[in-house]
């Protein structure tokens, strides 16, 4: 190529992000994405690293010593908890009630895992009787749930019950936590879950790029005695206990600016206060879905299970749902989503995360909203 491409300035538009993730930043998280780089190694960074587990500790109400930050978006921590836990040979338990279920599966395939299911419609929790029968049932190693699934807009009640019936026939507990981290009561000790990943795009409003992952010491010993090494040598916990374990050692280069965004996202949650923070989202949410019902709109998710976080509503009859989700782009600069799998076509999916769980970007979606469907 002779000429050298004319690319303009970086002029993004200026969104309001209430769609399944990305969230809106915290304008103290940008500015601390745009502090000075230092070396991934650097004793200043070394400090930074111990803080920022420090405070993924408190987020995820955990004491767990192996409390990280991967490299990558939330599909890299899934894949860390999935791929570092599921042996070759070993069975893995995966929901089949939302988007997210069926990646597990894929990951604890690739894994070498043998795959079962606990059944369940698109848009309801899991049964733990079901959980129970499929442990009845099949010799399981490995148990994976989603905690709060994005594409349905459904919370899993009782996670303490699934953890007790997993431990019961001593099968290991992952929860994904990528749409509840920060903004819907978790509590991983207190639960006893045994391998909790999430992403920070999501209730703790940072962007995409270093990914919370904690594991008990259970876990751990699991990991680190597993006879074959795990798959993908990047997503390695033996190795990467290298760098975030004592040693600090080089693995692979840290995203710093991410692990730095990621430390003032989670400032901001500790100013909060978890507990206020988890009440907040509810409050706003609430806000936001009494506005959805008085407008004569339908949750999809029955009351005992609606994710505050994640607003799934069912799209009317005659509705094209696309045109509304253009039409607020277009006219508001405001991003909601459509339905994924199952629910395509039959739902929006209205998020209502971290910096975007504020009253008035509530006003703003229900009037957008408003004029859409008029
Ligand atoms: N799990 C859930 C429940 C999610 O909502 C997402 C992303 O939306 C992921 C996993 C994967 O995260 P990412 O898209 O950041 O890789």
């Amino acid at each position: 190529m002779e000429k050298a491409p004319d690319v303009g300035e970086l002029t993004p538009p200026d969104r309001t992000l209430m769609g399944p993730g990305p969230s809106d930043v915290h304008p103290r998280v940008l500015r601390a994405m745009s502090t000075p780089l230092v070396g991934h190694l650097d004793p200043s960074f070394v400090e930074i690293m111990n803080e920022v587990q420090e405070l993924l500790r408190y987020t995820f109400r955990t004491d767990n010593q192996w409390t990280i930050p991967v490299s990558g978006t939330g599909s890299a921590s899934m894949e860390a908890a999935i791929g570092n836990l599921v042996e070759p040979g070993d069975t893995a338990l995966v929901p089949t009630n939302g988007y997210f279920g069926g990646r597990m599966q894929s990951m604890a395939e690739r894994a070498g895992g043998e795959v079962v299911h606990v059944d369940a419609p698109w848009g309801e929790p899991l049964d733990p009787a079901d959980v129970e029968a499929a442990f009845d049932e099949h010799s399981i190693d490995v148990f994976g749930f989603v905690h709060a699934e994005t594409s349905t807009g459904v919370k899993q009640p009782g996670v303490s019950e699934l953890t007790d019936i997993a431990h019961s026939h001593d099968a290991y507990v992952i929860a994904d936590t990528v749409t509840s981290l920060g903004g819907v009561e978790l509590r991983v000790d207190e639960w006893d879950i045994d391998v909790a990943y999430s992403g920070p795009q999501k209730c703790l409003s940072c962007p995409p790029g270093a990914s919370p992952l904690t594991l008990n010491d259970r876990a751990m010993d699991k990991v680190l005695s597993r006879e074959e090494e795990p798959r993908s040598w990047y997503l390695d916990l033996s190795l990467l206990e290298g760098y975030w374990g004592e040693e600090r050692a080089y693995h692979h280069t840290a995203p710093v600016t991410n692990v730095y965004a990621l430390r003032e996202a989670l400032r901001l949650v500790a100013e909060e206060g978890i507990e206020a923070r988890w009440e907040r989202h509810l409050d706003v949410a609430g806000e936001l879905k009494s506005g959805l019902e008085a407008m004569g709109l339908e949750m999809n998710a029955p009351d005992e299970y609606w994710l505050p976080s994640l607003n799934a509503v069912r799209v009317p009859s005659g509705v094209d749902d696309g045109a509304v989700i253009a039409h607020l782009l277009d006219e508001y600069d405001l991003e909601i989503a459509s339905g994924l799998g199952d629910l395509s076509g039959e739902i929006w999916r209205i998020g209502c995360m971290g910096y975007s769980a504020r009253p008035k970007n509530v006003e703003y979606v229900l009037s957008a909203l408003a004029d859409a469907l008029e």
